[in-house]
């Protein structure tokens, strides 16, 4: 229509430009805009009035000519609008007129401006040129009129058409919807006659429920009804999730919208949270790989805890390995080092084990060459058996000094001393008398004694603690010379003891032999110059001799914690010099040495070799029997000890297990564990078998009873191990545990439980599964003996000859008989007899004879294990 308008209105400018001369309305087209970008062209008009005169008469009658344009008008311009619109505004045109007159000078006619300006002037006939222009504009002008007609009529069709269109769309529309109702109307149909059928069925089925679901399946299978179910579904879910997001709205509050929101956001939230989780974790697992591999060192036993230090994994995975292979331990439980290494492997890491030595590595210097060795004194230890003389025989030597006496003699008690002779020759005498030190020094490895003097009472002869000493000596390879004592005494019989000796292999130089014997006497002084000449000539024999120019080494002959001076320990050099200053290393100590204090008492700057000497400076006491050595550096001393304190602290963590069977039960409590370990060692595979039977059948709701090891033979130091290691106590069935497992057992806390009737041992274990452990009856260990002959005596027939090698042998007590380590027979002695008479007990180094009641097969060697029993009512811990 707008378009219309705008063809209508474009006409008569293009006209009115055309007819230029007749124009009466100046029009023009102003475009009009509107918001949004609309515009609209629309026409304005400027109303002039037309003088129309003919020469002179022309100015006579302007009124004329007033009326005139409109008839003049009304005949030359068709166009109606335009002319209405003019006649009503003459006021005005005459107004301008006036002043348009005088304006008009200009001769030329054919402008109309020109024209208009010489107003008045002629009254023109139309030209030919005019009126041909006249004539095309009419035509133009019909022209337009039909194309607007035909334009008109053809929108009015058009109009028809798109009318008809929508008619038609709108019917068909409606004919769909009808179809759709229609068609929805008998899907409902089809449905509830579905269900209707379906619940129908199972009714009648219901008794038979699986012909019900044959039945079902059958369905399923059916070509016809499946299609049918099928339209039923599928088209039927979009109206349920449209109804109930209709619903929903509806019932959309502001609560309820906040809530969706936040709902919404916390579930995004988390749905970050857990793509982070899973992100991190996942780049943990690739993380994994990556993990640093570390050489872990892995003593000899080592706590869980520490391995998973030392290989910086959490202990729970320790654990769970562990658990893997059935093992369940607690954290502070130790394992082995192949356990260890078991698990370090398994996570990965490179394994390093070490033993003691690999850390003492370079600790002890290599040996010296021969000539740099020097002669040394003489390291000299006094055994015997007690009440011999040793002391005595010390203390006497001691004086022989040549400083003793003055003042500077050996003052001190330091646990050894060096006499100085009268001939500038030098002897260490170790101020600890008796086998024991010798022995436990032997033990730790360290071999101080050149020579023993072995005091032997002349009025006493050879004793147990003589033979033992000797025993002691020999298997130190260490050379003996006898100084028989008491030589003062009248009844000191010197042959005699000689004699003695050789029974026992020690056969003195009167008697062809080597071994040099010396009379003396403690108390008178008797000889001790001869013990003294002896001891040299002994040591010349031996050559012995070490390297003063070195740094030192020694043994800890004594250690103690003095209240005034801190950690002392005696040190007895053995090579090298030990100075002021030095900084050593001695068992899990180290320290600077701060002051050497001599056997007189005296601050002295170095110890040579032989020399005994108390250290000061050392962090800890350390033990007699320790290793000391001077090191380069504190970080080395550093490095030494800590590893030894460590290996220290491993084995007390090991010891520190409470494995008692009463203890384990109540650790098992606190545990929450249901199970008990138990290590089994019998005297013969069968009941071995038979008490792991008997021990697998007890559980109880609480515990049961699970046997970790079990074996035939006596109860070893690696059963021990074992016990402790996983904190269950030993069963000895018929067997005994050997010295090395004993200690180990006593030193862990591990108990030992002997039992010679399986059932006294099922019931035991029984009552302790179900936590009413009866009194228990506990053995009181007496003493051991053994057997070094049998006699056969008419009367009473076998007799055992026997040494008491332990503790005491009582009469009355039980005994068992014990044959490498296995309980033979278990009973009374019928018998107890020192020399010929009968007696109560026997002590320890004693020999006696021993009989059992209603027992002959004792054999030499035989061990004699003496025992009371006490019942000691159990309490609950
Ligand atoms: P230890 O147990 O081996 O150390 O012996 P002791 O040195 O304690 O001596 C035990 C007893 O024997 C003491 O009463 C000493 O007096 C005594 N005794 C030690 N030596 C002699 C000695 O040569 N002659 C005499 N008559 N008695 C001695």
């Amino acid at each position: 229509m707008t378009d219309q308008a705008d063809t209508s209105e474009r006409k008569p400018k293009t006209g009115g430009k055309t007819l230029s001369l007749k124009r009466t309305v100046e029009s023009g087209h102003v475009r009009q805009n509107f918001s949004h970008g609309r515009t609209k062209t629309v026409v304005v008009e400027k109303k002039k009035s037309r003088t129309l005169k003919t020469g002179a008469a022309a100015a006579e009658e302007p009124a004329k000519a007033k009326k005139a344009p409109a008839a003049a008008k009304a005949a030359e311009e068709p166009a109606p609008a335009a002319v209405e619109a003019e006649a009503p505004k003459p006021a005005k045109k005459k107004a301008e007129a006036p002043a348009a007159a005088p304006a008009a000078a200009a001769p030329a006619a054919k402008e109309k401006p020109a024209s208009r300006a010489r107003s008045g002037v002629v009254l023109r006939t139309l030209t030919e040129e005019e009126k041909q222009a006249r004539a095309l504009a009419l035509d133009s002008a019909r022209e337009r009129e039909g194309e607007d007609r035909r334009r008109a009529e053809e929108e009015a069709r058009r109009f028809a058409d798109e009318d008809a269109r929508r008619e038609r769309e709108r019917t068909e529309a409606a004919a769909r919807a009808t179809e759709e109702a229609a068609r929805l109307a008998a899907e409902q149909t089809t449905r509830s006659r579905a269900a209707d059928e379906a619940k129908r069925r199972l009714d009648t089925d219901a008794p038979a429920g699986r012909v019900a679901t044959k039945d079902l399946k059958a369905d399923e299978g059916d070509d016809d009804e499946k299609p049918k179910r099928g339209a039923g579904h599928t088209p039927a879910k979009p109206p349920v999730a449209r109804r109930t997001e209709e619903r929903r709205r509806g019932k959309l509050t502001i609560t309820k919208a906040f809530d969706d929101e936040g709902e919404r956001q916390r579930s995004l939230a988390s749905m970050r949270r857990r793509v982070e989780r899973e992100r991190k974790k996942h780049m943990g697992i690739q993380e994994a790989p990556q993990k640093i591999i570390r050489e872990v060192v892995i003593p000899e036993i080592i706590t869980i805890q520490e391995l998973a230090n030392r290989m910086a994994e959490r202990a729970v995975d320790v654990m769970k390995i562990l658990m893997k292979q059935g093992i369940m331990l607690k954290i502070t439980d130790v394992i082995d080092s192949d356990t260890a290494q078991l698990v370090a492997e398994e996570l990965g890491h490179s394994v390093k084990r070490v033993a003691e030595s690999d850390v003492e590595e370079g600790l002890v210097g290599e040996d010296d060459t021969t000539e740099t060795k020097k002669p040394r004194a003489p390291v000299v230890t006094v055994m015997g058996h007690v009440d011999h003389g040793k002391t005595s025989l010390l203390d006497a030597l001691r004086k022989t000094d040549v400083a003793a006496g003055e003042a500077g003699g050996i003052t001190q008690h330091i646990g050894a001393y060096q006499v100085n002779l009268s001939s500038g020759a030098r002897i260490t005498f170790l101020d600890t008398p008796g086998h024991a030190a010798f022995t436990s020094m032997r033990a730790r490895g360290a071999k101080v004694t050149d020579i023993v003097v072995l005091v032997v009472a002349a009025d006493d002869g050879v004793m147990p603690q003589t033979i033992e000493a000797i025993n002691h000596a020999k298997a130190a390879s260490v050379p003996v010379i006898v100084a028989i004592n008491k030589m003062d005494k009248p009844e000191a019989d010197p042959a005699r003891v000689k004699n003695e000796l050789l029974q026992h292999e020690i056969v003195v130089e009167d008697f062809g032999g080597d071994v040099l014997a010396v009379p003396i006497s403690a108390k008178t002084g008797m000889g001790l110059d001869k013990l003294e000449e002896t001891i040299l000539l002994q040591a010349e024999l031996l050559d012995i001799r070490a390297n003063p120019d070195r740094a030192a080494e020694g043994i800890i002959v004594e250690a103690k914690l003095d209240r005034g001076r801190g950690p002392v320990g005696t040190v007895l050099v053995q090579r090298g010099t030990l100075r002021v200053g030095d900084i050593i290393v001695a068992g899990a100590e180290w320290g600077r040495v701060r002051a050497l204090i001599n056997d007189r008492g005296e601050n002295v700057m170095s110890a040579g070799p032989s020399e005994p000497v108390e250290v000061l400076g050392l962090g800890g006491a350390p033990e007699a029997g320790d290793v000391m050595s001077v090191v380069e550096s504190e970080t080395r001393a550093r490095e030494v000890t800590e590893y030894r304190q460590r290996v220290q602290r491993d084995k007390r963590v090991g010891t520190g297990g409470r494995t008692s069977l009463d203890q384990m039960l109540s650790q098992l409590k606190e545990q929450d564990k249901k199970e008990l370990p138990i290590v089994v060692k019998a005297d013969v595979q069968g009941s071995a078998e038979a008490i792991v039977q008997a021990l697998e059948k007890l559980g109880t709701d609480e515990v049961t009873a699970r046997v970790i090891h079990v074996g035939a033979g006596g109860v070893t130091e690696s059963d021990i191990t074992l016990a402790t290691a996983s904190g269950a106590p030993v069963i000895g069935f018929n067997v005994r545990a050997n010295a090395q497992a004993r200690e180990a057992a006593r030193q862990a806390g591990v108990e030992i439980r002997y039992y010679s009737v399986i059932y006294d041992l099922v019931d035991d274990i029984k009552a302790a599964l179900s936590g009413m452990l009866s009194p228990e009856l506990r053995e009181t260990f007496l003493g051991n003996a053994e057997i070094l002959e049998i006699f056969n005596i008419s009367k009473t027939g076998k007799v055992a000859g026997c040494r008491v090698t332990e503790g005491v042998v009582r009469r009355g007590s039980s005994v068992r008989l014990i044959r490498d380590d296995v309980v033979v027979h278990e009973g009374k002695l019928s018998t107890l007899k020192r020399f010929k008479d009968e007696v109560k007990e026997v002590q320890s180094g004693q020999e006696c004879g021993m009989a059992f009641e209603n027992y002959q097969d004792m054999r030499k060697g035989d061990v004699i294990e003496c025992f009371d029993v006490e019942v000691v009512k159990r309490s609950l811990a």
